[in-house]
């Protein structure tokens, strides 16, 4: 079903992943296969040793906010609870450094208006660590009860929790933003915006990262980005991140050594681990795990080549 994203991801790339919530055929190429980090031929990583307090996140605080998010109600573009979570992000980080990246949208079902929101937290090292979420709901879908708890919410309630441990401390490390990206969704059922049957998701999707990438590049910005880290569909009480063959396989074991050095590496790249759990485990492990992510990157000299 291309109308929903059916499995729970973790993408990480060097530059630019595809955040598209039609990952059937990734998931499907991992079935049958056990994907662990170090069936890849990646370069020997740099590993700094693992050492002081390993970072933690609020999960029950992330957990409310997921809850805030979806008592707005489906958050298709154009719809007020879409205003409403745009409103409701943008007072989470009331006071932090905000690049509002606005713009209007072509889309097959006319000119929308999209709306990425950048929050900043700058760090001692040049270069900076992304870490992205969309926030819209499935447009096809707007008129019925999906509120995207797990698409689309979990992973923007994650952000806004990281937002809370990125605050206020000054970074021994890269820079990091957040990015809570819009109009991720396809906007026609079949996402096919009249493109050809292979990638029709890649036309009409993904409107606000794309944009985004496009200004970065034009700006210079693209050049600074070390890792890009993308969280979507992290809210499976049935705990299983599959490794994804459009991600950079050394930031992907980078992950995996920070889910191992926190002790959930059996929630990684291996499907015949299913672990289940009472509720939305990600929010504090995963968020966990990508805090140590961040973390082993800014120790990692150098960083293995793109
Ligand atoms: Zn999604």
């Amino acid at each position: 079903m291309k109308l929903k994203c059916l499995r729970w991801i973790l993408l990480v790339a060097c530059l630019l992943a595809i955040p598209a919530c039609d990952h059937n055929k990734d998931v499907a190429q991992a079935q049958g296969q056990n994907p662990r980090p170090s069936d890849n031929a990646t370069p020997a990583l740099n590993l700094p040793p693992d050492t002081g307090v390993a970072p933690a996140v609020d999960g029950d605080r992330a957990m409310q906010y997921v809850k805030d998010i979806v008592t707005f109600g489906p958050r298709p573009m154009g719809s007020a609870a879409h205003k409403k979570v745009e409103d409701y992000i943008d007072a989470a980080l009331k006071g932090d450094q905000v690049e509002d990246d606005k713009f209007t949208a072509d889309t097959p079902e006319g000119k929308i208006q999209v709306h990425n929101i950048v929050a900043k937290y700058p760090g001692t090292k040049d270069g900076i660590i992304v870490i992205a979420s969309h926030y819209d709901t499935n447009y096809p879908l707007r008129n019925t009860a999906y509120v995207g708890a797990n698409d689309g919410g979990s992973s923007s309630a994650l952000l806004l929790e990281l937002a809370n441990q990125l605050r206020g401390k000054p970074r021994d490390g890269y820079s990091v933003w957040l990015v809570w990206d819009d109009a991720e969704e396809a906007m026609k059922p079949d996402g096919s915006g009249g493109l050809p049957e292979e990638m029709p998701f890649m036309k009409d999707s993904l409107y606000g990262i794309t944009h985004l990438a496009e200004k970065w590049q034009a700006d210079g910005t693209l050049k600074k980005i070390k890792a890009f880290l993308l969280a979507d569909m992290i809210g499976d009480a049935d705990l299983n991140i599959d490794r994804d063959s459009n991600s950079t396989p050394w930031l992907e074991d980078v992950v995996f050594e920070a889910a191992t050095r926190l002790g959930y590496q059996s929630h990684f790249f291996a499907r015949k681990n299913q672990v289940s759990d009472d509720h939305l485990p990600f929010m504090k492990r995963g968020g966990g795990v990508i805090l140590e992510t961040v973390r082993i990157l800014d120790k990692m000299e150098p960083l293995p080549p793109k």
